[in-house]
């Protein structure tokens, strides 16, 4: 059966790094659920089409192709925020939800990262970390990683985005962002990501019975 682990957290708390050099290090195919939400939102963005049309949106999210997500591409700060816009319809989560379980099954394992992979996508998944850190540390890596790229960032901006995303994502109807109640919590605020990924190793393996 695929070995599947679930990681969830709020935005930048350092789950997809985590999740990359996790799904590198098993040798497993990973996804950011993320991206698929990006994607639909930029599809809708590029084809000039409204934000809140949940029919509209859902059919994006239907006919998205998962093999073509672009992170570079998809990064973008307004492609985060209105992704979280579209990520509270129901009829666009179901779409893409219905991808992500189809993903999850390849064998000899996945790890998908998101905010519900836990809770709806993969409940069954035998590993559950939820990544998370306090709002200042993790804006603070955002900034740090913008002007790391030669960009120009308000920190401030960036603080104040971060807790209107978490509000967003953790106050939504559907699906809102929380650890299952058999998730491995992992606090990022002081620990590197060497240290994180050990942690979680740490975990992957007991269950694994390495
Ligand atoms: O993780 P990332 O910032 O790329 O996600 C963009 C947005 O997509 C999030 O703010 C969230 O609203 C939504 N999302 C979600 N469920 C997931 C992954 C992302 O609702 N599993």
């Amino acid at each position: 059966m695929t070995f599947i682990i679930a990681i969830d957290g709020p935005a930048a708390a350092g789950k997809g790094t985590l999740s990359r050099r996790i799904a590198g290090d098993y040798g497993f195919h990973h996804l950011d659920t993320g991206l698929t939400y990006r994607a639909t939102a930029k599809a809708l963005l590029d084809a000039g089409l409204p934000l809140d049309d949940e029919a509209l949106a859902a059919r994006m999210a239907a006919n998205l192709d998962l093999s073509g997500l672009d992170r570079d591409v998809l990064s973008r700060h307004e492609i985060g925020e209105a992704a979280s816009k579209v990520a509270v319809m129901s009829p666009v989560r179901r779409a893409l939800v219905e991808a992500q379980r189809a993903f999850s099954r390849r064998d000899p394992g996945t790890v998908l990262d998101g905010r519900d992979i836990g809770t709806v996508v993969c409940p069954d998944a035998p590993v559950k970390l939820y990544v998370t850190a306090a709002p200042e540390v993790r804006a603070r890596r955002r900034f740090d990683e913008i002007v790391g790229r030669g960009g120009e960032a308000d920190f401030d901006a960036i603080f104040r985005d971060v807790q209107i995303r978490d509000a967003r994502d953790a106050g939504r109807a559907d699906s809102p962002l929380r650890p299952a109640d058999d998730a491995h919590l992992l606090d990022t605020s002081e620990m590197g990501i060497e240290a994180a990924f050990q942690a979680a190793r740490s975990i992957i393996d007991r269950v694994l019975d390495r």
